[in-house]
Parts: C-alpha cells; sequence; structure tokens
C-alpha cells in the first residue's frame, strides 16, 4: 500500500464482482442528534458517511455538486448490519 497524505481518508475500491445494491432513499429527517462514525475521503465529489443515532445506523451518500448537493441514506439498520455494509462499500461491493 501506498502512503497517502494526512488528509486523506479511505477511498473506495472499484470491482467488478457481485454487487450489492444498495436501497437509497430520500433522507428522512428521523433523529436529532445524528453521531458521524466514519467518512470516506473527502477529496472526491461523492462522499459516504456513517451515521448513527437511537441504537441504529445507516450510511448516507452526498454528491457534492456546485450549488445543491444532494444526500441519499441508506435504511436505517441495526449497528452490526451498516458495519458490514460499511465494508461492502469501501471494498467495492455495494453500491
Ligand atoms: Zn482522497
Amino acid at each position: 500500500m501506498t502512503e497517502l497524505p494526512d488528509f486523506h481518508g479511505p477511498h473506495i475500491e472499484h470491482r467488478h464482482a457481485a454487487i450489492e445494491r444498495i436501497d437509497w432513499c430520500e433522507p428522512v429527517p428521523r433523529f436529532d442528534r445524528i453521531r458521524v462514525l466514519r467518512h470516506t475521503c473527502e477529496c472526491k465529489a461523492r462522499i459516504y458517511e456513517f451515521c448513527a443515532a437511537g441504537g441504529l445506523a445507516w450510511v448516507r451518500r452526498t454528491d457534492r455538486v456546485e450549488q445543491a448537493p444532494t444526500s441519499r441514506e441508506s435504511p436505517p439498520r441495526p449497528v452490526g448490519e451498516v458495519e458490514k455494509l460499511w465494508a461492502k462499500l469501501l471494498s467495492g461491493r455495494a453500491r
């Protein structure tokens, strides 16, 4: 693995194996306090955040296009399930 500068977070790997399709939905403001536990690298236009609140977790996908960033969220699930989904996402096995 090559060393990345400090400001880099994880990048999404691109693969063509069996890919799990995530059911991306319009964000619903369900919780008052959301913690972002992890996020992918800020250098990309599309970032993913691992969010948690009220014992549930989900992934938020944001496309940072000029003027109007758009977000979509995966369905809230128990944190352990979303940990697995996050790992799949990072390794290119879910999108
Ligand atoms: Zn980066």
